[in-house]
């Protein structure tokens, strides 16, 4: 079997899909507060393009397959393409990044229709500040979704919560208590330069190191564990009684790319070699002309073959890619 492996010999068989741009909050560190410009239905991939790239991929030796937005709970009948990857032989694990609005009253449909694994944004435990970084209400509505969603059968959801300096350090307890009580693993994840608004600043990164050492002080210390695969972008820790699981995505202060093995199609059909790529591969064209999977293999092939090194977020040349956030995906 060809794999999609680069010129650094990292092997790419994690699949990052965004099914849509739009998303029903307007989260500071991803989207523009007003005035957003969002696809044309007719530009998305259509489920069974996605379908068919997906198959194309895993002829590749992908066997992760992660859905993203925008907002994926907000394209229609979403269960419909969960049930038809489930079923295409070779995904070993099919997950959601979701911002949990919609999940209460979709948790069991997503569950029944082969969904494995569901990660959820949530970037405060308190409704105001919730307020404050989504520009939207629906605090109460996420809640409810974690709930329902470990009422339908879910297990080992994780929540993403992004930390940013001068505002989320008051969410660093309330979550540590939040892993213990509710045995979800919460994430965090340093906050990197991807906003539609171009206003990141270093200055703004909560780092991780900072984040243990709250924890560590406040609550317990924390231990390292091993349960996360080399691959994972998280580092991962529990606290020393054993309950509660942490984990860290610190893309900034220790980046991980060196044992990267994700790529991403975003929901306008280009592939994306890397989160930060300035570069895209266009297979719509492809999809939607009479592109035969050998062209499109190769077009995948070629993607990762030219895969630099990894994000330069830390150098002077860093650019930040013209996509943003919300139309790359998670
Ligand atoms: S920045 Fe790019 S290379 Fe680095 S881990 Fe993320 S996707 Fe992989």
């Amino acid at each position: 079997m060809n794999q999609l492996v680069d010129s650094f010999q990292r092997v790419h068989t994690n699949l990052r899909i965004s099914v849509t741009d739009r998303c029903n909050i307007r989260c500071f560190y991803c989207m523009p507060a007003e005035n957003v410009v969002f696809m044309q239905k007719s530009h998305l991939l259509t489920f069974e393009e996605i379908e068919r790239t997906v198959r194309i991929a895993v002829s590749l030796g992908v066997n992760k397959i992660r859905l993203t937005g925008g907002e994926p709970l907000v394209r229609q009948d979403l269960h419909k393409l969960i049930g038809k990857l489930s079923h295409i032989e070779g995904i070993q694990d099919l997950g959601l990044t979701t911002n949990g609005i919609l999940l209460a009253e979709q948790a069991r449909q997503l569950h029944d229709a082969g969904l494995s694994r569901l990660n959820i944004s949530l970037d405060a435990l308190d409704p105001k500040l919730f307020r404050e970084v989504t520009r939207r209400d629906g605090y109460e509505n996420v809640i409810a979704g974690i709930e329902a969603a470990q009422q339908v059968g879910f297990e080992r959801i994780k929540i993403n919560a992004v930390s940013v300096r001068n505002l989320t350090e008051s969410q660093i307890v309330p979550f540590g208590h939040f892993s213990r009580e509710s045995n979800v693993e919460i994430r965090f994840i340093e906050f990197m330069p991807l906003d539609a608004d171009n206003a990141w600043e270093r200055e703004k990164v909560l780092f991780a190191h900072e984040i243990i050492k709250t924890l560590s002080e406040e609550i317990m210390p924390l231990i390292p564990t091993d349960e996360d695969s080399p691959e994972s972008p998280a580092t991962g820790f529990q606290f020393a009684d054993g309950v509660g699981r942490i984990g860290f995505i610190s893309s900034v202060s220790q980046p991980f790319c060196m044992s990267c093995n994700r790529f991403r199609l975003t929901a306008d059909g280009k592939l994306r070699n890397c989160l930060f790529s300035l570069e895209e591969a266009d297979i719509k064209s492809l999809l939607r002309g009479d592109g035969t999977d050998a062209e499109i293999r190769q077009a995948m092939l070629d993607s990762i073959a030219a895969k630099k090194e990894g994000h330069e977020i830390n150098t002077a040349r860093f650019i930040q890619p013209d996509r943003p956030m919300y139309s790359i995906g998670g």
